[in-house]
Parts: C-alpha cells; structure tokens; sequence
C-alpha cells in the first residue's frame, strides 16, 4: 500500500521566498504545486532542482493570481495531476515603491490585485476542496508593513498587507473549524524584492533590527513549515511577525 504524500501549492514559488519554501517542502517529502506568472525559466529549474534531489512530484503551473479564471484552472489542475491539495501558501507578492507624489491609482490598484485580492482568490478555490475535505492547513504571507512599520513609498503595498491580515482573521473564522490559517508577517529578507536598495539605506534598516541584517529567505520558509506541520496543529488565525527584531 503506498503511503499518502502530501501536496502543498505555493504562489509565486519561481523566486524568493516562495522557492524557498518550495525547497523546504520538497526536503519534508511534500509534493509541490509551483505556481508562477512570468519567470517560466526559474520555476523550471526549480522543478528539475526539487525532482533530482528530493525525488517529489513537481507540477508548475503559470497563472496570474489576479484573475480568477486562471486561479480556478490552476486549482482544478492541481488537484486533477496530484489528487490532493493539504495546504497553501499565499505568497506571491509585487511592490511598486516610489515616492508620494508619483504614486498612482493604476500601481495601486496593481498592488491591490495581486497582494490582497489573488490571495482572497487563490483561498477561495483551494479552500472549497479543503472543506470537502474538512482539512487543511493556509499560510498567508504578509509583511511587518502590513503591522506596524511604514514607509510612505510603500503606503499602497503596506496596505495591501494590512488587508492580508484581515484576510487571514476573517478566512480562520469563515473555514473554522476544518482549516487552520494562519498569516506569517516577514521584515526584510533577501529577495530580488530588495535588490535595488542602496548600501546606505540597507545600513540603516540593519541598525533598526536586532539581528543587524536582512532574513535569509530560507529563514522565513522554516516558519512557514512548520505552521504547515503537525506541529503546528493548534497554531490558528494567529499573526507570526519574523523580523529579526525590528525597532522603528
Ligand atoms: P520576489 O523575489 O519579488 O518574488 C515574487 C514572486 O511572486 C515571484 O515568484 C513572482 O513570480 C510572484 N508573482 C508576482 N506577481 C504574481 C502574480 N500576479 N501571479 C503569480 N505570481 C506572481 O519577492 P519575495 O521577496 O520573494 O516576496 C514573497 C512574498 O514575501 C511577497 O508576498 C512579499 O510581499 C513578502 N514579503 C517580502 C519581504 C522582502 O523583504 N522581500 C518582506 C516582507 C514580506 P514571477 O516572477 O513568475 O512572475
């Protein structure tokens, strides 16, 4: 008899954190789901990376989380390929930072669509095969941004994530008491999200964290497993903040 694999769908998982999630399920025997939008190349080499070294099944899917059509088909071919869907991380993210006066309705609306709005989507299709199933385990990524720390060129990013908590509160009391979701809240990690920041305001984050430095992106995904895990099992509508020890 062969032994029940588990599936876990991550957005946004060609880059960043959510790769590195993807790798740190892969090395817990999960089989992934790698959602991805434009970066058709990474999430390739991802799947090859997963499948030589940890020997699970890898499925890349490419869907813009904003639209609904291509999350429903993402979903239904997800569980059509694997059988099964026990958890999902909502992580794909976009920021568009520039100063106040060049902030605009269509960037913001952009950041809205994606941040908030794909992770109501992604949950929505996903969460009525957990009910079916009354089972699952959702993970949503949002950021200290979304909690309390800001930085007006970010104000349409910050809010989105703000609204990503929201969401996670609102979702663990809709799917109570089958799907435990809960909501890790990262500082800064190392990303392409952060690869054009300058020397010197990357010194004067670091001086505002404890730690002194950015998050490995590895660093992030351990927290994001293990709310995933058995361990876990009592951890719900809970707000995880991992930043290293951030002082405004
Ligand atoms: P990243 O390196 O820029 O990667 C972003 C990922 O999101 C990529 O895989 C990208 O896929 C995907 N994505 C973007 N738009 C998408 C869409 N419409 N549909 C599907 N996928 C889409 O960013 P990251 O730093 O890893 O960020 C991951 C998450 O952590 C985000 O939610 C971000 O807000 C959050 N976060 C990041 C930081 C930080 O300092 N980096 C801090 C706190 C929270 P493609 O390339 O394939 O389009």
């Amino acid at each position: 008899m062969s032994s029940y694999v588990k599936t876990v769908l991550i957005t946004g998982a060609s880059r960043g954190l959510g790769r590195a999630c993807a790798i740190k399920f892969a090395s817990k025997n999960y089989n992934i789901v790698v959602n991805y939008n434009n970066s058709y190349d990474e999430a390739v080499n991802l799947k090859k990376e997963l499948e030589n070294l940890y020997h699970v099944e890898v499925l890349i899917i490419k869907a813009d989380i904003s639209i609904e059509s291509e999350v429903s088909k993402m979903v239904e071919l997800a569980i059509s390929k694997l059988g099964h869907i026990d958890c999902l991380v909502n992580n794909a993210g976009i920021a568009i930072d520039t100063t106040f006066e060049d902030k605009t309705v269509a960037n913001f609306r952009r950041i809205i669509d994606v941040n908030l709005i794909g992770t109501f989507l992604v949950s929505k299709y996903v969460s009525k095969y957990m009910l079916n199933c009354k089972k699952g385990k959702i993970i949503n990524i949002s950021s200290t941004n979304g909690i309390d720390t800001y930085y007006p060129y970010s104000l349409d990013y910050d809010a989105s994530k703000a609204g990503v908590i929201s969401l996670t509160h609102n979702l663990a009391l809709e799917f109570a008491p089958y799907i435990n979701v809960n909501c890790v809240a990262p500082g800064w990690i190392n990303t392409d999200m952060n690869k054009n920041l300058d020397k010197d305001y990357i010194d004067e984050e670091n001086s505002k964290i404890l730690l002194s430095r950015f998050a490995n992106p590895e660093e992030i995904a351990n927290v994001v497993f293990f709310l995933a895990s058995d361990e876990a099992s009592y951890i719900n509508d809970s707000i995880i903040k991992v930043d290293g020890g951030h002082k405004c």
